[in-house]
């Protein structure tokens, strides 16, 4: 029992809890780690957790899901040429399964958040495990060039996966990442990393990367809470412009993303992203979650903010962190749109292994 707790407590991010309270300076940087810009997160400990378990286990929580989450046979062959197309790559994105997309633009191999691992924890033997195998192994996987780590919660920075991927045949990825994580990879003996704080950016070929600010905590275990930065990342190519949230609750910060990059997004410049790759799991009970994660509504007033094209719906389906039915995010987010005049064509799921091709932007005077 005692074992069991204690992977509850440092598993994932279900372990979220918060007190929200306005804040008035917009500062993420504080004496012992970082804090979001509008609201202040007070990660509340096993009190609550225990509490939040309890009524989860009394009430039979989640439910089962009705169904699968869908998986297919991946294209394979699209994704290999498409990789070694250079100048000539077609934009497309891959969801491989939870936070973990292979995103392909700017003549790059983009891989978010990886996790290939059976289960989101710090054990092998316990913690939330995966629902449904990745939509693409990592030996299937064409050569990554860049990997983007929003945070350091165990169901986006995953130790095998990241270890695997810097033994990949041909050399290490680029490991993009926000302030306070160089260390964890060096200790790895991965050097092939850059830090980046909110707002700061790095350029790749023709690919430009900016980490942004979004709403929400970090913390591996109950000691280093808040100690490493969080955030969602930008990605700026000639023929896409694409945004990856991570993991985040509601915010103004999603309205300040598109001020920030209006110039470079305005009308005249093509619009704002192409495509957002937006979470829509992991709410339940929205007493506990609603300041680190979006619910499918919030999710799509977070596509209206940033004015994207387009958004994927992701963070679902694959490892069951929280209280609602592993198949309820899309369902809840087709209520979402319908609320508010989206289309589905605006803000889709696909199947694990699916992959997207996107429509290039047209070159700008
Ligand atoms: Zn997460
Ligand atoms: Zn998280």
């Amino acid at each position: 029992m005692g074992a069991w707790l204690l992977a509850l407590a440092l598993a994932a991010c279900a372990n979220e809890s918060v007190v929200a309270q306005d804040r008035a300076t917009p500062s993420q940087h504080r004496a012992d780690g970082f804090q979001n810009r509008y609201t202040d997160f007070e990660p509340r400990g096993l009190g609550a957790l225990l509490r939040w378990k309890c009524s989860a286990w009394r009430d039979g929580l989640p439910p089962a899901p009705q169904a699968a989450t869908p998986s297919i046979v991946p294209d394979l062959g699209l994704i290999q040429s498409n990789a070694r197309a250079g100048a000539r790559m077609v934009p497309a994105v891959t969801w491989i399964g939870h936070a973990t997309v292979l995103a392909q633009l700017g003549g790059l191999n983009v891989l978010t958040d990886p996790i290939f691992s059976q289960r989101a924890s710090p054990l092998a033997f316990i913690g939330p495990r995966r629902a449904q195998k990745p939509g693409l192994w990592l030996p299937e996987l064409p050569h990554i060039d860049v990997v983007l780590i929003s945070h350091n919660h165990y169901d986006h920075l995953d130790d095998d996966s990241v270890r695997a991927l810097a033994r990949q045949a041909g050399g290490a990825p680029l490991f993009v990442v926000p302030l306070g994580l160089k260390a964890w990879f060096a200790q790895r003996g991965i050097t092939s990393v850059v830090e980046l704080d909110w707002w700061g950016s790095h350029r790749l070929g023709a690919l430009e990367i900016v980490l942004t600010p979004v709403q929400h905590w970090s913390g591996r275990s109950l000691t280093d809470r808040m100690e490493t930065l969080w955030g969602g990342y930008a990605l700026f190519a000639p023929e896409l412009q694409l945004f990856f949230a991570g993991d985040t609750g509601y915010s103004k910060d999603f309205a300040d993303i598109r001020a920030r990059f209006a110039e470079r997004q305005g009308p005249a410049q093509g619009g704002g992203f192409d495509l957002a790759l937006l979470p829509i799991g992991a709410y339940a009970p929205r007493w506990f979650m609603q300041p680190a994660h979006v619910d499918p509504d919030e999710a799509v007033r977070i596509h209206q903010d940033l004015g994207a094209k387009a958004s994927l719906g992701i963070h679902w389906g694959t490892f069951e962190l929280t209280d609602e039915a592993l198949d309820e995010p899309p369902r809840k987010l087709a209520q979402a749109r319908t609320a508010h005049g989206v289309p589905e064509s605006a803000f889709f799921t696909l199947a694990i292994g699916q992959t997207r091709r996107l429509a290039p932007r047209k070159p700008q005077r």
